[in-house]
C-alpha cells in the first residue's frame, strides 16, 4: 500500500538549533512512520535573501544535512534531497509564475513583515516577491498530499492550493490540493529571551559541545523581577522555564514552577536542572554528529542519491504538466 506523501525542507541559512528540534525535526522524525517523506534543502530559497552573498550556502547546505542525519532522520526511509539538484523545480515554477497573479503573492503575510525586518538587504526583487510560488513548485512538483509546517508558514501552503486550483482548472487535473498538516511549534527562546535565531546570535546549536550549552544558558536572561535569591518570580514570563516547558520532565517543570513562585529556588539551580535535561535531549545528537560530521563525502553521496530519487518524480509529473499544458513536443 502506498503512503501518502508529504514535503519539507529547510532553507541552508546555518547550523540548526534547538528551536529547528521542537520546531520541525522531531515532528519530521515521527512522519516517517506513516508517510513517505521527501526532505529538501532548499539552496535557491537562500539565495532568495543571500543572493550578494552566497558564500556559505555550500558548506551550510553540508551543515544542515549533517544535523538532520544527527536528530534521527534516516536516508533510507525517506528522500533527502538538495533544490538545484532537480532544476525541474525552476521550469514548474516558471510556469506557474504565468498563471499566479502578482496580488496572491503580494498577499501573503511573510513578504511584507520579511521586508521590514531584514533592513540590512533589498529584498524589493523579482526572486523575493516570487519565493513562495517556487514553495509551491516544491510541494506540487511531487504532488505531495500534505506539508507539515507551523501556523506562521500555513498562508504558503493554502497559496499553494489555490494554484493548484487555479492550473488545474486551465488545463486539467494534475495535481492534488496538499493538505496543512499543522505542527505546533512552541516558541523557543534564545538566551537573551527573544525568539531563538542565529542572526541573533542567542542559539544552542546541535553542534554545541555540553561545556558550550552550560556556558550559554548559566548566562540566560531570567524573570527581571527575581533580582536576589528571596524575590520570589513568576515563571510564565521567564525563558529558562519556555525552555524548561519544551526540554525538561513534568516533575522538573513542576519543580521549577513552585520553587520559583515560593523563591525556594535560585536561578543558577533552575538553569542547573534545565542543562541536564538539554543535555540529555542531544546526547543521541551528540553521538550521531561527528560520525556524519567527520564523512562529509558520505553526506554528499546521500543527498546525491536522494536528489536522484526526487528527480525521478519531478521529471514525471513534467511530462504530465507539459503535455496539459500543450508544450510537449515530438522533438525530445
Ligand atoms: S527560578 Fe527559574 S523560572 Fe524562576 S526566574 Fe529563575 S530561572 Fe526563571
Amino acid at each position: 500500500m502506498t503512503r501518502p506523501r508529504i514535503l519539507s525542507g529547510m532553507r541552508p541559512t546555518g547550523p540548526l538549533h534547538l528551536g529547528h528540534l521542537t520546531g520541525a525535526l522531531d515532528n519530521w522524525r515521527r512522519l516517517q512512520d506513516s508517510y513517505e517523506c521527501f526532505f529538501v534543502v532548499v539552496d535557491w530559497h537562500a539565495l532568495t535573501s543571500e543572493y550578494a552573498n552566497p558564500s556559505d550556502i555550500r558548506q551550510n547546505v553540508l551543515e544542515v544535512t549533517i544535523d538532520w542525519l544527527a536528530a534521527g532522520l534516516d536516508p533510507a526511509r525517506s528522500t533527502f534531497f538538495l533544490q538545484s539538484l532537480v532544476p525541474e523545480h525552476a521550469e514548474l515554477h516558471l510556469l506557474l509564475s504565468m498563471i499566479t497573479p502578482v496580488s496572491w503573492l503580494e498577499r501573503v503575510p511573510s513578504y511584507k513583515e520579511q521586508q521590514q525586518e531584514i533592513q540590512d538587504r533589498d529584498l524589493a526583487t523579482y526572486g523575493f516577491l516570487g519565493y513562495p510560488l517556487l514553495q509551491s513548485a516544491d510541494i506540487m512538483i511531487y504532488k505531495a498530499n500534505a506539508v507539515p509546517v507551523g501556523e506562521d508558514q500555513a498562508p504558503h501552503v493554502e497559496l499553494t492550493r489555490e494554484v493548484v486550483r487555479r492550473f488545474n482548472n486551465f488545463y486539467g487535473r494534475v495535481f492534488p490540493e496538499p493538505q496543512t498538516l499543522l505542527t505546533e511549534t512552541p516558541r523557543i527562546p534564545g538566551t537573551d529571551g527573544r525568539k531563538m535565531s542565529k542572526s541573533y546570535g542567542n542559539a544552542v546549536y546541535f553542534k554545541d559541545p555540553p561545556e558550550v550549552v552550560r556556558e550559554k544558558i548559566k548566562p540566560m536572561v531570567t524573570d527581571p523581577a527575581r533580582k536576589r535569591r528571596i524575590d520570589p518570580g513568576t515563571p510564565e514570563i521567564c525563558p529558562v522555564f519556555a525552555l524548561h516547558r519544551a526540554f525538561s520532565s513534568v516533575e522538573t517543570q513542576a519543580w521549577a514552577a513552585e520553587g520559583c513562585r515560593t523563591a525556594g529556588i535560585g536561578c543558577l539551580d533552575c538553569k542547573g536542572r534545565l542543562i541536564d535535561h538539554l543535555l540529555h535531549r542531544l546526547e543521541e545528537i551528540h553521538e550521531r554528529r561527528p560520525r556524519y560530521a567527520s564523512r562529509p563525502d558520505d553526506v554528499w553521496d546521500i543527498l546525491r542519491e536522494g536528489s536522484r530519487r526526487a528527480r525521478e518524480a519531478a521529471r514525471a509529473t513534467m511530462e504530465e504538466v507539459r503535455a496539459a499544458m500543450k508544450i510537449r513536443y515530438p522533438v525530445a
